[in-house]
């Protein structure tokens, strides 16, 4: 972080917009995304003991199973939105069973750290 932008840049840009901590004053949707992703942009995954695929289970990568309890957590507010309906639409696929689990699976995580 640069101390002298803090106010102008690394409050609303790091923080608001990658951690939509400003609910949506200047990012007009959440970047969210899964272990996927971090998969497809980097190398990070490689020698991980985490699957960046799964989402529940003993090595399911905590990034994709927060990234789907967030999705189902703040379902209503954007599945109608039109830069993020297709990562809603993508939550239906899962079944009910599949959301419980995740929901579990994210509550051990954050009581974790
Ligand atoms: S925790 Fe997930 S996103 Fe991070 S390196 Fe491991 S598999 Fe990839």
């Amino acid at each position: 972080m640069y101390v002298d932008v803090v106010e102008w840049v690394e409050l609303p840009h790091t923080l608001g917009m990658s951690q939509y901590a400003d609910g949506g004053m200047l990012a007009s949707k959440p970047y969210v995304a899964s272990g996927r992703y971090i998969q497809k942009m980097s190398n990070y995954c490689r020698h991980c003991r985490y699957h960046p695929g799964k989402s529940t289970s003993a090595d399911a990568c905590p990034f994709t199973t927060l990234y789907w309890d967030f999705l189902q957590r703040h379902n209503a507010r954007f599945r109608r939105h039109p830069r993020t309906a297709l990562q809603w639409r993508n939550l239906d696929r899962l079944s009910r069973s599949e959301k419980r689990d995740i929901r579990d699976q994210a509550d051990e995580i954050r009581q974790r750290h």
